[in-house]
């Protein structure tokens, strides 16, 4: 009788491994180990240079979190790298007799350079004035001494895992807070949307409108992505812990 229930629960063991080797997302106690866990949340760290002060990070900080729902960091300030500094400020003198620019396009490289591995995207703030070559068609747009240093309110690569925004340009025409606050939000979730791949967008009601050389577009533009771009991201990136 012993040897009768031996070989019987014999049989019920390995009948429970054929089971979970032929079956093994129904057997009931494998579910929980193979099911894939969920993606991780998309961690997006801020990295402010110099001077920035914290409550310009917090503002960015708090719209990347509730707009896009991903996991933002913020790393200990550093200060701007000396060979992003351009000398090419033909414009810019008019205004300033001692500017102080930096070019987009090397302090993007540099925090793809130096981003710590946890973060998916790395965002640079800057105080200074920022610039990239405005081209079109390929070419330098004209007025060339114009466009070959052309200050920007941030750039981001697309897709990739950098960007980059100054606050230099948000306050020129304004006083208002909430309105510079305003444009310092949407600015960071439109480079935050060329990382993600998304291109400028035709649609008025959305923030990846191209700005078209002024504040005034960014003002206009919604704190929103239309359907189509909102779409055109992964659900997956929004997946949570
Ligand atoms: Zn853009
Ligand atoms: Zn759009």
């Amino acid at each position: 009788m012993k040897k009768i229930v031996i070989a019987l629960l014999g049989v019920g063991v390995l009948f429970s491994i054929g089971w979970f080797i032929i079956f093994p997302n129904s057997h009931p106690l494998s579910s929980s180990a193979l099911t894939p866990s969920p993606p991780k949340t998309r961690v997006v760290c801020l990295q402010p240079f110099a001077d920035l002060d914290t409550a310009t990070l917090e503002e960015v900080k708090n719209a990347i979190q509730q707009y896009y729902g991903f996991e933002v960091r913020s790393l200990p300030a550093i200060p701007l790298p000396d060979q992003a500094r351009t000398t090419n400020i033909a414009g810019l003198k008019l205004y300033n007799p001692s500017p102080e620019r930096y070019r987009a396009d090397s302090l993007l490289r540099y925090l793809k350079r130096k981003k710590p591995e946890i973060c998916h995207n790395c965002i640079g703030l800057t105080t200074k004035d920022i610039s990239s070559t405005k081209k079109l068609n390929g070419k330098i747009k004209e007025p060339a001494w114009m466009y070959t240093d052309w200050g920007i309110f941030g750039l981001g690569f697309q897709p990739g895992p950098t960007a980059v925004l100054s606050t230099y340009r948000l306050a020129r025409d304004t006083r208002d807070l909430v309105k510079i606050k305003a444009r310092l939000r949407k600015i960071a979730m439109h480079e935050l949307g060329h990382n993600l791949g998304l291109p400028h967008c035709p649609n008025p009601t959305c923030f990846m409108r191209d700005a078209l050389e002024s504040i005034l577009t960014i003002d206009a533009a919604p704190e929103a992505l239309c359907e189509n771009c909102r779409n055109a991201i992964p659900d997956a990136w929004f997946a949570k812990n």
